[in-house]
């Protein structure tokens, strides 16, 4: 087995420190499914004052980072700029950015597939353009907001990444049983032959979850839950789905797999109110 390689350039290492430490992340470091180098970038710069940002040509507020120190970086962790590089090993570097494409779950399994991403981090105004257009495979954003730099998107992006790869959730299929699982799920079947979608996410958004006790102020677990008919649990999970992704993500249900039950189910329903 081959450890995923993730590396992050960024003008603030630290940042990354506790969230590496704990939990999954840790977890599948610690099992060698993936390395993770954190680089800084002021490494990269020769000045005294380890200089890594200037003014924007053309005036304006702001600072751009420069695009030396990035190309440095690159180049010290053996990134060649897009036209110099092979196909293989499959590689992707990811400028983080407001203005990017939209990261998706779909983003994630693409990025799931390769050997190694590369992780730049924006501050200030961004980055020098030039970098995009010499080493970025992709320019990405995790929201319709502007944060103050790329360490949280980049953090975001790992997290989603890495939960993907084989092995790293310890149970292999629960990534695919969660919000936004592939909506390919449906053609596929499980050992009872019961598709997947009926109990998969199918490209919904995630049912949702109790635990012990099963009365908690005053509230009860849904009795379904409790009653042991798998198929019938089966079916009040996936109408919870087909509720909560009409509730808040309408836009899913075009692209979801959708059996002529769930049709069925969804034209039942009456508008929904936000507490469906
Ligand atoms: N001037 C930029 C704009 O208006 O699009 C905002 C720059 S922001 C203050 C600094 C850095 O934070 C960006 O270069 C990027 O790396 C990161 N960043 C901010 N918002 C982001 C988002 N929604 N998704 C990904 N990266 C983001």
């Amino acid at each position: 087995m081959e450890a995923m390689r993730f590396d992050i350039l960024t003008l603030f290492p630290g940042l990354f420190a506790g969230f590496f430490e704990h939990g999954i992340v840790r977890r599948a470091q610690a099992e060698g499914r993936v390395t993770i180098g954190v680089h800084d970038l002021r490494h990269f710069t020769h000045d005294r004052h380890r200089t890594v940002d200037d003014r924007p040509f053309g005036g304006g507020e702001g600072m751009v980072l420069k695009p030396e120190p990035l190309a440095e970086a690159l180049a010290a962790l053996d990134v060649l700029p897009r036209a110099e590089r092979s196909p293989e090993p499959p590689i992707s570097v990811v400028l983080t950015s407001a203005q990017g494409r939209p990261f998706t779950q779909s983003t994630a399994r693409e990025l799931a597939q390769l050997d190694r991403v590369v992780l730049l981090c924006g501050r200030y105004e961004g980055v020098d353009e030039r970098i995009n257009q010499l080493y970025c495979d992709r320019e990405l954003s995790i929201g319709d907001y502007v944060l103050s730099g790329g360490e949280l998107p980049a953090a975001v992006i790992l997290d989603a990444v890495m939960r993907l790869i084989p092995g790293v959730l310890g149970n292999e299929a629960s990534g695919e049983f969660e919000s936004f699982g592939a909506p390919d799920a449906a053609i596929t079947t499980d050992q009872e032959g019961v598709p997947r979608s009926q109990h998969g996410s199918g490209g919904l958004l995630d049912y949702p979850h109790y635990t012990r006790p099963a009365e908690f102020a005053g509230l009860q677990v849904p009795e379904t839950l409790l009653n042991g008919d798998h198929q019938q649990i089966r079916r009040w999970r996936r109408e919870q789905q087909l509720r909560k992704t009409l509730a808040n993500r309408p836009d899913l249900l075009a692209r979801a797999a959708l059996t002529d039950e769930d049709r069925r189910f969804l034209r039942s329903l009456q508008t929904p109110s936000p507490s469906d």
